[in-house]
């Protein structure tokens, strides 16, 4: 493993030998929810990283303190972070968590360093930042504190339910700076969520998150992604999912369709095949460019969000304004088989402009 880069002490063999005994203590827990999950806590020798100048972000700086994520999403594109340290982008992604133990020491230093602007900073960008790990590390109110402490504006994007731990904090840093939270919700469907997304929290529960956030005066977005291509994007699962997403009180919902870079594509398709086999071709056929789906696919999905997320009174707003609307009504039947003809496939219809932003699909 390459963790020279992490750890204080540079680290040449995997587990004692490869990390350096000093650098990385290595632990698993008994418990069921850390079963067959190994973390390797580090003292990170940094913690604010800069997204490279070319990056396609919409923020500059970040904060990561884990690499590795137990949500296990098959699609996430993270995975290609852990081959750089030698890990595989698979199993180990799911299973082998880095933990930078020492982050809110590292960014409490640097936030009072005066070379410090007080830049915006974004978390759970690369790596979902409450992830189950972050129950038993506990990093995030150390680093909230921080951000706080020093009127700080941050983000945070999230599938996960722990955040509510910390309302708390957030509240009291939206009180002296600007605060950003998104919850990650690409569709509803239990079925879909149980394969594609088998370690994160029900759809439905995320949907509390931004329901509490929102009824506490914390203004939430809801970042619907990804839409997966003849799986999630059917106009009836479309609406489902807007519904809900609306109902829930979020502020804002943000569409982006499903890409699949190295890392995550060998990952994505071999689930593919043994889920949803007669699905390959066609994905091969939408990815056969790289890593994108078409353009138009991408304007197609996006302009149907934004028509649905108007319909059901989430228009232009104000972030920090809770929107509230009445309760969805059970999903209609009749949704489409996935392999049946492409619901998504047909000609594009809307000439909404689809998003840039680049995330990691939390
Ligand atoms: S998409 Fe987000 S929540 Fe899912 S595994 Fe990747 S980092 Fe974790």
């Amino acid at each position: 493993m390459r963790w020279d880069h992490l750890a204080e002490n540079p680290a040449p063999a995997r587990d004692a030998a490869l990390f350096g005994a000093d650098a990385v203590t290595t632990r698993t827990f008994d418990s069921p929810e850390f079963r067959g999950i190994t973390f390797h806590e580090i003292r990170a020798k940094s913690i604010v990283n800069r997204v490279p100048g070319a990056s396609r972000m919409p923020f500059e700086w970040t904060v990561n303190p884990y690499r590795g994520c137990t949500h296990a999403c098959v699609y996430c594109f993270a995975r290609k972070t852990h081959s750089y340290l030698d890990l595989d982008t698979g199993l180990d992604f799911d299973s082998q968590i880095v933990v930078k133990v020492n982050a809110p020491e590292l960014l409490r230093r640097r936030l009072a360093s005066p070379r410090w602007y007080g830049e915006h900073i974004a978390m759970g960008t690369n790596v979902d930042c409450y992830q189950r790990a972050e129950g038993r590390y506990r990093l995030m109110p150390g680093i909230i504190a921080a951000l706080r402490d020093h009127a700080n504006p941050f983000s945070i994007l999230t599938k996960g339910t722990l955040i509510l731990r910390d309302l708390d904090l957030l509240k009291q840093a939206s009180e002296v700076t600007e605060v950003g939270i998104s919850v990650s919700v690409g569709f509803t469907d239990p079925e879909l969520w149980r394969t594609v997304e088998p370690g994160t929290p029900a759809p439905e529960r995320r949907l509390d998150v931004v329901r509490t956030l929102t009824d506490h005066g914390i203004g939430c977005g809801v970042l619907m992604a990804p839409v997966l291509p003849f799986l999630s994007d059917h106009p009836d699962r479309l609406r489902a999912t807007v519904r809900a997403i609306a109902a829930s009180g979020a502020t804002s919902v943000t569409p982006l369709v499903l890409h699949l870079r190295p890392g995550a594509r060998e990952w994505f398709m071999a689930w593919l095949e043994r889920n949803h086999p007669h699905l390959v071709r066609r994905y091969e056929r939408l990815y056969a460019e790289g890593a994108y789906a078409p353009k138009w696919y991408q304007r197609r999905i996006t302009g149907q969000v934004h028509e649905l997320a108007q319909e059901y009174g989430m228009g232009p707003t104000r972030a920090g304004l809770p929107r509230r609307i009445p309760a969805p009504e059970p999903e209609a039947p009749g949704l489409p088989v996935p392999g049946l003809p492409a619901p998504g496939l047909a000609a594009p219809e809307s000439t909404a402009t689809a998003t840039a932003t680049q995330l990691t699909l939390l």
